[in-house]
């Protein structure tokens, strides 16, 4: 860890955004002694989980004079985390068994997750640091602090000054659509995931799928419900890909990636397969965004990069007074804005030092070319599932705080190969009791469950 040479101070800090990394965020840093404002543009917390039936006035959100909704949450959606390890870890994500307006399933609904979100923001009186209705419309550094202007959804302005910001705006918002060679001339329809709710307006149509990560599995099952036919199209696959996948309704496809899109309504794949469809989904993932946020170019944003970024949180020259908390992708969430922005509190209250902007540097550049060395492209940098306990447990040392449990990267890692492997079964069939036993064993230890372990693994069977 970094010695603690400085004298602890108390800062005044804007965090952007009240999803689960702008509440967790914000309870650190109060927890530091640091006094908060965190700016909310919605009327209430969540982000992401505020499940709504709207979606953007454009279906592929490519118009910017578009209306536009916060949450990429479809109706049928469940976790893709089991729920022992979604949540922060000293206010796990229980099963209310004596509840029925709850889901207590292991995988549970997005309804769930909003509740215990909205659980947690009202044990740790979260919302009397949140202003609602409250955009940053922009952020700028101004002699060594932070401007932060913001506006108000009746249109009140404010102009303020914080020592520090840290950014928790959330990065499931803004759609990358992948080109298709023809597609300007395809007739069809087309849709991102953001704004895909139900399967409905697909009834009885033939619809390509593309994308094959979670939420295309999700999505491409949900609509083979009521489609003719549906069609994945995967860039992950050999290009000689075809194969049927087993669903009730046997109207389901794997390919390859699509090759081109013609006038007549034609898709040809990479595997030489041709078929006419009325629709196409892209689950073709997000970009990274801060609308507001104005460095004079010293950020940027470079094929989904966010540079220069010191272990994924920290600009070097404009540290520590501007973080970022959520950005790397991985299945440890909400324990990653736990750990990252116990970092940050820590950092900000002087109780630990960064490294000087050069060593920080340095250590990006070499991050940059270690992903080089291994054939990862640019927009993976921040998808670091496959080290996510090693980096998580750096920051956590870093900060002197608890290391991520082993049996929480265990479930995350072995979910993961079953939702590879059972995309349509691995939320409900799984082969690691013995991980949920240490796991809530590990609650009883710590006495975060008032009751005898047994009771959650009876129940939840
Ligand atoms: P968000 O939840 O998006 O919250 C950001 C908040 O910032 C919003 O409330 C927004 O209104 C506010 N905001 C944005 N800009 C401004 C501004 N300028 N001014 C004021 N407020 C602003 N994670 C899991 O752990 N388990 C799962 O099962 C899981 N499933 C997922 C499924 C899908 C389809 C997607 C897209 C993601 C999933 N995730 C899952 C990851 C998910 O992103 C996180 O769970 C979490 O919601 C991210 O939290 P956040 O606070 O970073 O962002």
């Amino acid at each position: 860890m970094a010695p603690a040479q400085n004298q602890i101070t108390s800062k005044h800090v804007a965090v952007i955004g009240a999803g689960p990394a702008g509440l967790i965020t914000s309870r650190e840093l109060r927890r530091e002694g640091h006094s908060v404002v965190v700016f909310e543009r919605e009327k209430q917390v969540g982000g992401l989980w505020v499940y709504t039936p709207k979606s953007d006035s454009d279906p592929l959100s490519l118009d910017p004079t578009r209306s536009k909704v916060h949450s990429s949450i479809y109706e049928s959606l469940r976790t893709n985390v089991p729920r022992e390890s979604m949540g922060v870890r000293d206010f796990p994500f229980l099963p209310r068994f004596d509840d029925e307006s709850r889901d207590a399933r292991r995988y549970p609904n997005h309804r769930e997750v909003l509740a215990y979100i909205q659980d947690f923001a009202r044990e740790f009186k979260i919302e009397e640091m949140i202003r609602f209705e409250t955009e940053v419309v922009r952020v700028e550094p101004v002699d060594g602090k932070w401007r932060v202007q913001s506006k108000t959804s009746v249109g009140f302005s404010k102009d303020e000054i914080y020592e520090a910001v840290v950014v928790c705006n959330g990065h499931y918002t803004e759609p990358n659509i992948a080109h298709i060679p023809g597609i300007k001339s395809w007739p069809g329809k087309q849709i991102h995931s953001h704004n895909y709710r139900v399967p409905d307006p697909f009834e009885n149509e033939v619809v390509v799928v593309i994308g094959n990560f979670a939420s295309g599995a999700d999505i491409s099952r949900d609509i083979a419900k009521v489609a003719k036919e549906v069609h994945i199209a995967s860039r992950a696959r050999e290009p000689h890909t075809y194969e049927k996948i087993s669903v009730p309704q046997n109207n389901l496809w794997m390919h390859s990636e699509i090759d081109t899109t013609h006038e007549d309504g034609s898709i040809v794949f990479k595997n030489g397969k041709v078929i006419f469809a009325d629709s196409i989904v892209y689950c073709t993932g997000y970009k990274y965004n801060f609308p507001f946020l104005e460095t004079n170019g010293y950020l940027r944003i470079d094929e989904k990069r966010v540079e220069p970024l010191y272990k994924h949180v920290f600009p070097p020259a404009l540290a520590p007074g501007l973080a970022f908390v959520g950005l790397p992708a991985m299945g440890i969430v909400f324990v990653m804005f736990e750990i990252q922005s116990k970092w940050v509190a820590a950092v900000l209250s002087g109780r630990v030092t960064l490294p000087s902007t050069d060593k920080m540097m340095e250590d990006i550049n070499a991050w940059y070319a270690s992903l080089d060395a291994l054939g990862i492209p640019k927009r993976h940098t921040h998808t670091i599932g496959r080290i996510q306990s090693e980096y998580l447990n750096w920051i956590a040392k870093e900060s002197g705080c608890e290391l991520v449990e082993r049996w929480r990267g265990q479930e995350v890692d072995g979910g993961y190969l079953r939702l590879v492997a059972h995309p349509e079964t691995y939320r409900d069939e799984w082969d690691d009791d013995e991980l949920i036993e240490e796991a809530y064993n590990d609650f009883s230890k710590k006495k975060l469950i008032s009751v005898d372990p047994s009771y959650y693994l009876e129940n939840g069977r």
